[in-house]
């Protein structure tokens, strides 16, 4: 049986159908329900895209992971061009899969993230006191340093003092099974620091022999 567009007439002899519309005009309909645009948030120090709670490289396959959650449709990135983005997005229209292509342009919220905004601020919770010689505690650095980078923390500040280095350190527990895990015998004191969230907060110092 012949039918015809609702919206422009064609005929189903010269086109598919999905229901009452030809494929064309019902690719208009499901692409004029996506956004013309989507916001991805990043950061304007370390240049990482932030979204949910995660930091992500900027990369093309990071790209279209944020933009299908924000879709919420299976999303391919045909193709990328500084803020734009050529999709190929799966859909359903009348219980029949249909693919749309469809460019929109992203928006890039600058902000910063909470491991730069804490650099930044001079944030810390814990010091170890570094004892010994100049080459021990060095070495030292550069181990715990690597360790903390490849879990989003750092070290804010090193200061140099008579007969050592006192390191500030962004995260306790990093620190607590860095020295734990290389077996590192610390004396250690803790000062309260105030509350959150109905929690003492303590700032904890290592002393650490060399
Ligand atoms: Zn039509
Ligand atoms: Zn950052």
């Amino acid at each position: 049986m012949e039918i015809k567009c609702a919206t422009c007439n064609n005929s189903n002899k010269n086109i598919e159908f999905y229901g009452p519309f030809c494929a064309d005009c019902a690719k208009k309909k499901k692409s004029a329900e996506i956004n013309e645009e989507i916001n991805i948030d990043k950061c304007s120090s370390c240049n990482m895209l932030l979204f949910g709670k995660e930091r992500y490289n900027d990369s093309k396959e990071n790209i279209e992971f944020i933009i299908s959650h924000k879709i919420k449709k299976p999303t391919r990135i045909i193709e990328l061009y500084n803020d734009k983005v050529l999709l190929e997005i799966i859909d359903e229209f009348y219980n029949k899969t249909i693919l749309l292509n469809k460019e929109i342009r992203i928006r890039y919220n600058k902000r910063l993230c909470q491991v730069c905004a804490r650099k930044k601020g001079g944030y810390y919770e814990a010091i170890i006191q570094a004892r010994g010689s100049d080459e021990k505690i060095d070495r030292f650095i550069n181990e715990i340093k690597r360790y903390l980078e490849e879990r989003e923390a750092f070290i804010t500040k090193i200061e140099n003092v008579a007969n050592g280095k006192d390191l500030y350190i962004s995260d306790n527990l990093l620190t607590k099974s860095f020295l734990h895990n290389k077996g590192f015998k610390t004396i250690n004191s803790y000062t309260l620091k105030g509350m959150q969230n109905g929690k003492r907060l303590y700032k904890v110092t290592y002393a650490l022999y060399l």
